[in-house]
């Protein structure tokens, strides 16, 4: 089988080069060129100059790119070069309405679609031990296997197109309230005059510890935000789950609370932080602007 990879970006580098050790990676395409140039002389893969001339010579192509309509963007374009058989697997979290939408527009060209949003992270992305939510159909799951599973560990199909973007609005509901705690707890332990390392190494094996509170509680304790998961993209998400509980006249409170947070953190400069980023904010409930570097009421 030779796979095609379209978007370059903090994941597709990382499950490209999955693909590559898995012996299906046979072309790279990037919007900005020298990336795909790049990995391609390094992987010895082609790196054709657009979508068109890519669509051809594979038999399936996965896309992550950032939001809606680059989806629309990308399988359009493929949609004119693509042979009927091939599939595309479309990794980016974008809503359940979009995937649809691209389904159909490769329909005419006997084109099947899965939307196949991924969770666990760069490190997932590079380590291939993604978990990877699927919506299409039973016959498109099957055949995309070999594929979904040189990027994931955990490779769930969940229904009809549009049910692995569901999944995934799910996950990054639970995402929003835990970085929210985290951030929210670790300002609170910065402000008891805790070692904020002893605190990520001991109360990360205990009950109240999480994948994010691990992985980027680091950040918070040193003070740097390096994406990661971009503040910008978790808010496109967070959108996403909010026009969809808004079909059922309901707006959840963690999910609004996150977009007003991320709303003033890309304000003030910091949408392409990593969502960790949501401590900058919670370490002023104790030292306001202005006020940093005042003795903190406990010291
Ligand atoms: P990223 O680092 O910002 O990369 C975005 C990629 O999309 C880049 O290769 C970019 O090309 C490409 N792109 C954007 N708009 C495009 C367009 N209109 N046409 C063609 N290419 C376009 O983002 P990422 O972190 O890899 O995330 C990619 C997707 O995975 C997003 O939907 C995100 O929500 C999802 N995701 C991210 C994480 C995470 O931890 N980062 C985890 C799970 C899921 P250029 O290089 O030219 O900019």
């Amino acid at each position: 089988m030779r796979v095609g990879f379209v978007g370059l970006g903090a994941m597709g580098m990382g499950m490209s080069r999955n693909l590559h050790r898995a012996g299906l990676l046979s072309a790279v395409w990037n919007r900005t060129a020298e990336k795909a140039q790049t990995l391609a002389a390094e992987l010895g893969c082609k790196a054709p100059p657009t979508l068109e001339a890519l669509a051809p010579d594979v038999d399936a192509v996965v896309v992550c790119v950032s939001a809606d309509d680059d989806v629309l963007q990308v399988v359009t374009a493929l949609a004119k070069g693509l042979r009927k058989g091939t599939l595309v697997i479309d990794c980016s979290t974008v809503g359940a309405d979009t995937a649809r939408k691209a389904s159909t527009i490769l329909q005419p060209s006997g084109v099947e679609f899965l939307d196949c949003p991924v969770s666990g992270g760069v490190e997932g992305a590079e380590k291939a031990t993604l978990a990877i939510m699927v919506g299409g159909t039973p016959e498109a799951f099957a055949q995309a296997q070999p594929i979904l599973n040189a990027m994931g560990k955990t490779v769930t199909h969940f229904g009809p197109t549009g049910s692995g973007q569901a999944a995934k609005a799910t996950n990054q509901i639970m995402c929003a309230g835990i970085i929210e705690c985290v951030a929210e707890a670790m300002a609170f332990a910065r402000a008891q005059g805790l070692p904020l390392d002893k605190v990520v190494d001991t109360l990360g094996k205990g009950a109240g510890s999480s994948w994010y509170f691990v992985h980027r509680g680091p950040n918070m304790v040193r003070g740097a935000y390096p994406a990661g998961f971009k503040v910008r993209l978790h808010a496109k998400d967070l959108g996403i789950c909010r026009d969809m509980a808004a079909r059922f006249g309901v707006a959840l409170p963690v999910v609004e609370r996150m977009l007003g947070e991320y709303a003033e953190l890309v304000s003030r400069g910091y949408g392409d932080e990593d969502i960790s980023a949501t401590f900058r904010l919670k370490e002023e409930l104790f030292e306001p602007p202005g006020k940093a570097g005042a003795p903190r009421k406990d010291a």
